[in-house]
């Protein structure tokens, strides 16, 4: 143990304040396990001890230096990066593969990401970090061939299964009750949304309907809101009769099929029309947006989602196709003109399965994902032109085609309900929680670790 510490004291000496505070936990963790392994070979021991602090001084000794980078307005990811001494090459880099991984969205002024600098090259970057929330971190880590590798480290939440429930008053609406009755308010947006195909808020909304939603929350550390889902809702009103709808919900997140469905299967949206694609990763939304990684202020028309070459695309509704061509913008593109007028785009395919005049049905594959015309990686462009040849938001349209669930999907979908049935049993036998009784509400929980 003597000639071990020995060894230890001469290497910490050149080194930072930190590892001494590090190897001091080491010796009494060191000093624990002798204990506790006594009749193990000495020289064993100290060897393992040995091997465990060399690893630690060659992890301290290659960490990063860990700079902020902070956004500042009118910034994307991009100069928020060559603030902090990242070149061109670096920040593209940086930005693309997050890209691929990760939906950024809109940064905020304010907002914090970590970058790591080579103890001994502090100009190159080898690790970044986006605090997605205060549960959920995303790293870039660059390996050893100087690639970048992505890893997502989730911390634990707790989920709970909250019911709202209310009656609407003379002169209010479903969005106020939600409001009033306590429904997170970051939610009540998502919730009024599952409602509206088939609650409008001008014809059907009635003083006294009644209505039941479901949530399962996932919040950090008890309080702090990480992410909700609506699981059910329910719906008894004058106009509108009586209505329930479930989640149904992919192994894949992204998958397009996951909705709010009816006990018979039908997807409860108010568009069929969102869907040219099985798996929706939006890497840019419509209209005048600071480009979130180059930062440029530009007005996008339709709406990216990324996918790798050759991803089948769908015609999101039946129609004729107008256009099959190729330019150089616009790479391989189709245009499919639909019953009410409008029109649907599809950019930058690498293959494309339908000719002018063709006549095509809702969900047909009509063409694969590509990266042709000018196009910076693989990804649909999906547009939507009005009858009067404007562009408008493809999120909100509304038309034509309601998916319905069939087969092994729908099989699933009776399962989930079951799932989701067994807990709103056990939510609603669960102690009431008064919210005030002007809208006769009550809020239940469940409170559940995963
Ligand atoms: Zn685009």
């Amino acid at each position: 143990m003597i000639e071990n510490k020995q060894k230890c004291g001469t290497k910490k000496i050149k080194i930072h304040f930190y590892i001494i505070i590090f190897i001091a936990l080491f010796f009494s963790s060191c000093k624990q396990e002798e204990k506790k392994t006594e009749k193990l070979d000495p020289e064993a021991q100290l060897a393992e001890i040995q091997r465990r602090i060399d690893s630690l001084e060659n992890y301290i000794s290659n960490s990063p230096i860990l700079k902020p980078a902070i956004v500042e307005s009118n910034f994307g990811l991009f100069q928020t990066l060559q603030k902090i001494g990242l070149d061109n090459k670096q920040s593209l880099k940086i930005g693309n593969t997050l890209a691929d991984t990760v939906e950024i969205g809109t940064l905020r002024v304010g907002q914090v990401f970590w970058v790591g600098f080579d103890q001994k090259d502090t100009s190159k970057a080898v690790l970044f970090r986006y605090a997605e929330n205060p549960a959920t971190f995303h790293f870039l880590i660059m390996d050893s061939t100087g690639e970048w590798k992505y890893k997502i480290v989730e911390k634990p939440v707790t989920v709970r299964y909250a019911m709202y429930e209310g009656v609407i008053k003379e002169g209010s609406n479903l969005n106020n009750a939600l409001k009033e009755i306590g429904v997170p308010q970051n939610m009540v947006g998502t919730v009024s949304e599952a409602f509206r195909c088939k609650v409008s808020e001008r014809t059907d909304q009635h003083s006294g309907d009644k209505f039941k939603v479901m949530l399962r929350e996932k919040r950090f550390q008890d309080s702090i809101w990480i992410e909700g889902r609506v699981l059910y809702i329910y719906y008894d009103g004058y106009r509108v009769k009586h209505f329930e709808a479930f989640w149904y919900q992919e192994t894949d997140p992204k998958s397009s099929f996951n909705a709010h469905y009816t006990e018979d299967g039908e997807a409860l949206i108010s568009s069929g029309l969102r869907y040219p694609m099985d798996r929706l990763h939006i890497t840019s939304r419509y209209g005048y947006r600071i480009h979130p990684i180059t930062g440029q202020r530009a007005f996008h028309n339709g709406v990216d989602y990324r996918g790798a070459v050759g991803t089948p695309v769908y015609a999101v509704a039946e129609g004729v196709v107008v256009q099959s061509t190729y330019d150089d913008i616009s790479g391989n593109f189709i245009s499919i003109k639909h019953s009410d007028n409008s029109q649907s785009l599809y950019l930058h395919l690498s293959q494309r399965g339908v000719s002018s005049g063709q006549r095509v049905r809702s969900r047909q594959v009509i063409g694969k994902v590509g990266n042709t015309g000018r196009s910076s990686g693989p990804h649909l462009h999906f547009a939507i032109k009005q009858p009067n040849g404007q562009y408008m938001n493809p999120l909100d349209k509304k038309m034509i085609a309601t998916p319905k669930l069939e087969g092994a999907k729908l099989a699933s979908l009776m399962e989930q309900i079951k799932t989701i049935r067994e807990a709103l049993g056990k939510t609603e036998s669960a102690e009431p929680k008064s919210i005030g009784d002007s809208l006769q509400a009550t809020v239940k929980y469940i409170q559940k670790y995963e």
